[in-house]
């Protein structure tokens, strides 16, 4: 095993911790700096190594920053739970030596839910306010006022109605959109948010949308789901807001969708390839605006709690808080 990063400074002697390898695949990672106050919370719980390539029987909980190698798991014959730095986990459960009886355990962060939904509501309303207009005019010298739509005009669609989706529906709410969510199983929810489930709400959905938010987990069943369909049965003239992950986008589809003007445009934030290759063509289409994955950060106090929540279940011999459900890889 690598190096040992000792988080222990200064903080109290503790009765137990749990060995955990530190999965990077080449990314650096400075532990210290990046949980700042919350290092001694998780140095009194865990003592964090470095992967390499040697067999460690005495590794039970591993932490994944990036694409794990497809031989990573099999290195720890004894490992209980996998954590992985992000609301996704993708990349932890496609990855081939991950055992099926290992936790996947996911990041749950108010605040990450709380920063996506501004992130949201900004695209949504330079939409229907056709801010990006007044931005083409402003370098032409033009003063000219637009019709203001109210927000009760622009309906959203929410792909995923989860720990991120319900709090941008509700926000959405508030400032007069109608929206409607769509989710794998039937929600009842009181308040405005219209529910929809399984193909026959999604498409009952997308009838009364203009714009599309996608909040899905990457799975099987939602790979490439934003496609020619899905757009065409949009409103025509609507907006795609897209903080999911690359491939649930089939690109050319949307190339075509803004062509046509079924949708009027596109805010991207995750791409299938990342950093997003200086040759694609979405940098330059005047329709479309780029963001480098940064919609919504997890913060350090979130991970640190994941880490010690999960540290100390699988002391207790428990199943971790926040653990994904392994049949459906979300
Ligand atoms: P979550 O709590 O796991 O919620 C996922 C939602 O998607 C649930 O409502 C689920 O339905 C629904 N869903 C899953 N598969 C479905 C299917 N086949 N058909 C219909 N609905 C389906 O996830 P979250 O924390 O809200 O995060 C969602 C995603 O946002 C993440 O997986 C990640 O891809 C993305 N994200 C991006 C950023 C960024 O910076 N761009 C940051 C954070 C997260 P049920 O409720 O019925 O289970």
């Amino acid at each position: 095993m690598g190096e040992t990063k000792n988080l222990s400074f200064g903080g109290p002697v503790s009765d137990w911790r749990l060995r955990c390898a530190l999965i990077s695949s080449g990314v650096v990672v400075d532990w210290l700096h990046y949980l700042g106050e919350e290092a001694s919370r998780v140095a009194n719980r865990i003592e964090m190594l470095d992967h390499d390539n040697n067999c460690h029987a005495d590794v039970h909980l591993a932490v994944v920053v990036s694409r794990p190698p497809d031989d990573a798991f099999s290195h720890y014959p004894n490992l209980k739970a996998v954590c992985s730095l992000g609301a996704g986990v993708e990349k932890v459960v496609g990855c081939p030596s991950l055992p099926a009886e290992v936790h996947v355990v996911r990041v749950v962060d108010a605040r990450q839910a709380w920063m996506m939904s501004g992130f949201v509501a900004r695209h949504a309303i330079n939409h229907q306010r056709g801010f990006a207009s007044y931005q083409a005019q402003q370098r032409k010298h033009i003063w000219q006022r637009r019709p203001q739509r109210g927000a009760d005009n622009v309906p959203i669609g929410i792909l995923g109605y989860g720990e991120i989706g319900r709090r941008v529906a509700a926000d959405l709410t508030h400032l007069g959109f109608p929206v409607g969510c769509w989710s794998r199983s039937p929600k009842t929810i009181s308040g405005p948010v219209r529910s929809h489930h399984g193909s026959a709400g999604l498409a009952a959905m997308l009838e009364e949308t203009e714009v599309l938010v996608n909040l899905l987990p990457l799975t099987s069943e939602t790979r490439g789901i934003l496609n020619t369909h899905v757009f065409g049965k949009m409103r025509r003239g609507g907006y795609l807001i897209q903080v999911g992950r690359g491939e649930h986008l089939v690109e050319a589809d949307l190339l075509e969708a803004l062509k046509s003007g079924q949708l009027a445009g596109a805010a991207l934030d995750v791409f299938a390839t990342e950093p997003l290759p200086p040759i694609h063509p979405f940098w330059e289409h005047p329709k479309i605006t780029i963001t480098p994955h940064d919609a919504s950060d997890v913060s350090a106090h979130a991970v640190a709690t994941m880490l010690v929540e999960t540290a100390e279940a699988i002391h207790a011999g428990e199943r971790p808080p926040h653990a994904i459900n392994r049949s459906r890889s979300y």
